[in-house]
């Protein structure tokens, strides 16, 4: 048998169809990237934005049409958050989709591939595996759901509530992903810092967990966590990042608003003045910090002065990477009943504006870093140079260099950065 898988949408859903493919081919059921070739269709949806749905009815009209070519042989299953927020309307509008299975059923797939059984499951339970074979780098996700309800956000209604890994099965992971010489992990979560589980009889937050599996990396030399939640970003969790070396000190901090009214609209539990009194305790305690962030603009009754704040955010914060979009209502939450709803074109405005200033402030921060020696973890050659090798470091900055010898994806190298060309530092190996 072969299968063909289609992901979209957040980590946390690549790494749950990592785990379905560790599955399936544990039953020996072979990948394929062809349709034509395939005997059932895995779609791994995401509800977040509705051009991802729409995205996804697209795909499904398609596999529909290669499922008739073929008589009908083709099984098509939809799971992920889509299968959790539309599943009826999936069955009435795709009679043609053979499986409809929710996020906590996700591991009775290879199941239902071969006997067309699956069990119900009323939680979430994680993974053994989430390992994508041969590679370098891997998820960990340690809990799924979220108890926050920020009003445009729609995972909690299709995640449900936090549920924690527990930690023996954490360390296991870690132990299989370090015995495949795995060389950089992502902690992962909706909400990664609330995690909440018990090892040895003693409860287990967040700082403690990283504290507990720390002595279990080897091989694994760049340790990343996302999403954290500013609220929950404790000064226990910034003395680990600052003590430990191989948690990266490029933190992804999602600031969505720059202004603590939008910021309260939005129900972040933060303001403006307690995100930046985080910055600042961050900064004076991690060595060589990096930020990244999410940000919108356009919220529901966002005036011009509100909407200049979070670009002033956005200057204090100094990122080297933002992920930038502008509001968009999702049915089923609480914002996108609000009135104020901004117009199309306005938010676009907006956002054009935040994009501009943000690489000008991107390319200014990378520049005034140079010259500097990190640690580059290879994925590969360039692809206009093939004597250049391309990597990323602790920073998650694109390095390409030089090397003064043969190197394979995944190796670590130390490289000299001198350059910034584009997005990407320039430099050259140096010897340990
Ligand atoms: S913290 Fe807010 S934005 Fe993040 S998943 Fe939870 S509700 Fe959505």
């Amino acid at each position: 048998m072969k299968y063909l898988i289609e992901t979209y949408g957040c980590q946390l859903n690549m790494a749950e169809s990592s785990a379905i493919e560790l599955m399936l081919k544990g039953q020996g059921i072979e990948k394929t990237e062809e349709a034509e070739d395939a005997d059932v269709v895995i779609i791994n949806t995401c509800s977040v934005r509705k051009t991802a749905e729409n995205r996804i009815w697209g795909r499904l009209g398609y596999f529909n049409s290669i499922k008739r070519k073929k008589n009908g042989k083709l099984d098509i299953i939809v799971t992920g958050c889509m299968a959790e927020r539309l599943k009826d309307e999936l069955k009435k509008e795709a009679p043609f989709v053979d499986a409809v299975i929710g996020t906590n059923e996700k591991e009775e797939i290879p199941s239902y591939v071969l006997s067309h059984e699956i069990c119900k499951k009323d939680s979430y339970s994680f993974l053994s595996s989430y390992y994508e074979e041969g590679s370098f780098s891997s998820y960990v996700p340690i809990m799924n759901g979220c108890n926050n309800f920020c009003s445009y956000c729609i995972v909690p209604y299709v995640r449900g509530r936090e549920v924690s890994r527990n930690v023996e099965s954490i360390i296991d992971e870690i132990r299989f992903l370090e015995s495949k010489g795995v060389k950089e992990i992502t902690l992962l979560g909706q909400n990664v810092n609330s995690y909440k589980g018990e090892y040895k009889g003693q409860e287990v937050d967040f700082p403690t967990l990283l504290e507990i599996i720390y002595p279990y990396l080897d091989s694994i030399e760049f340790v990343r966590f996302e999403s954290p939640h500013p609220k929950d970003f404790s000064n226990h969790l910034i003395r680990v990042i600052s003590e430990k070396e191989r948690i990266c000190s490029h933190i992804h901090l999602p600031m969505q608003s720059g202004s603590s009214r939008i910021l309260s609209l939005m129900n972040r539990k933060t303001t403006r003045e307690q995100f930046i009194a985080l910055l600042d305790k961050m900064r004076g305690e991690i060595k060589d910090l990096t930020f990244s962030t999410d940000v919108m603009v356009g919220f529901p009754t966002e005036s011009l002065e509100e909407y200049e704040d979070t670009l002033s955010m956005m200057e204090i914060m100094g990122c080297t990477e933002a992920f930038m979009y502008y509001y968009n209502p999702r049915e089923g939450t609480p914002s996108a009943k609000m009135d104020g709803q901004i117009e199309e074109s306005e938010k676009i405005r907006r956002l054009e504006c935040l994009i501009n200033e943000q690489l000008e402030r991107a390319k200014r921060i990378k520049e005034a870093r140079l010259p500097f020696v990190t640690k580059v973890l290879v994925r590969g050659t360039t692809r206009d140079d093939k004597s250049r090798l391309l990597g990323y470091n602790e920073h998650n900055d694109m390095v390409s260099f030089l090397p003064k010898r043969e190197h394979a994806k995944g190796d670590m190298v130390r490289v000299r950065l001198t350059e910034l060309n584009g997005n990407t530092y320039r430099g050259e190996e140096i010897d340990v």
